[in-house]
């Protein structure tokens, strides 16, 4: 998978119901292990191009993300929307699959430009 990000926020865990400081990976912006909160900025990197997932200033961009394990349960892998306004991290709901990053093949889609 290589390079990617990971938000952290507190929310229950879909296995055990449980509010676990729930970690979700996504790649988007430069993917550099960089590790975000809710309301971030994203970063990207400027001078390699190559090194970012997407396009900067997007006004609605969806990630699809993962998450990693649960603290208490080790329930892990489960698939998350992230919501992007204007590069910032703004939302996460549980992926009900509206979005086809399949057939898109690539883990982000541009609602608004
Ligand atoms: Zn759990």
């Amino acid at each position: 998978m290589g390079l990617f990000n990971t938000l952290h926020l507190q929310a229950p865990c879909l296995a055990c119901g449980v509010e676990i400081p729930l970690v979700l990976q996504f790649k988007y912006a430069e993917n550099w292990q960089y590790e975000y909160k809710i309301n971030d900025q994203l970063r990207w990197n400027s001078r390699h191009p190559r090194s970012n997932d997407g396009t900067p200033g997007m006004k609605h961009v969806v990630l699809s993300a993962i998450s990693e394990d649960c603290p208490l349960c080790q329930h892990d892998g489960d698939d998350y929307l992230i919501h992007v306004y204007n590069d910032v991290l703004t939302s996460i709901e549980p992926d009900d699959q509206r979005y086809n990053f399949f057939d898109a093949q690539r883990d982000y889609l541009v609602l608004e430009e």
